[in-house]
């Protein structure tokens, strides 16, 4: 059965300037395709697990978000030949009371079940107590806090989870 790693996208992936609504404002941090090379090598599936409220708020376009997707995968796809499995995004406001904003788990088994993951083999980084607590609501098999734009505890929770991955 498959296996995922499921990421938070701003501050774990990329600098968050706030509400990120254009491609040219987006980046990801020097370390992360490396990283998620490794993930790939050993196995995992990948997905973008992102509450983007701005979506809601109408700060953001629908298409825009799209286009900003497309180049998080043209960045991985040329440093390091890969992109995401699948991203699986809240675009509502917290006000709205909807059922997939982390911390509750819906993003994840929703794309769990898209994927065919099995979410006990899976895990989940991200660096914000709602990341930590959808995984653990998922039922992963281990929810990673990272430090946000943190290289260290971003590359420790990499090195665990693919040499779990390998064995
Ligand atoms: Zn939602």
């Amino acid at each position: 059965m498959a296996k995922a790693v499921f990421l938070d996208r701003d501050e774990t992936l990329n600098p968050d300037p706030g509400y990120i609504s254009d491609p040219d404002h987006f980046s990801l941090y020097p370390w992360v395709p490396a990283g998620l090379k490794r993930l790939k090598e050993a196995g995992y599936l990948l997905v973008v697990v992102s509450n983007q409220s701005g979506v809601g708020r109408g700060w953001i376009e629908p298409a825009a978000l799209e286009k900003i997707h497309a180049k998080l995968d043209r960045l991985l796809q040329e440093a390091e030949g890969i992109r995401m499995d699948a991203y699986s995004i809240c675009p509502h406001r917290p006000e709205d009371g909807c059922i997939c904003r982390k911390p509750k788990p819906e993003l994840l088994l929703r794309a769990a079940r898209s994927l065919g993951a099995e979410l006990s083999q899976s895990f989940m980084i991200g660096d914000r107590q709602s990341d930590y607590e959808a995984g653990l609501a998922a039922g992963v098999k281990k929810s990673y806090l990272i430090r946000p734009g943190d290289e260290s505890s971003f590359k420790e929770a990499i090195r665990e989870i693919s040499e779990i991955g390998s064995n």
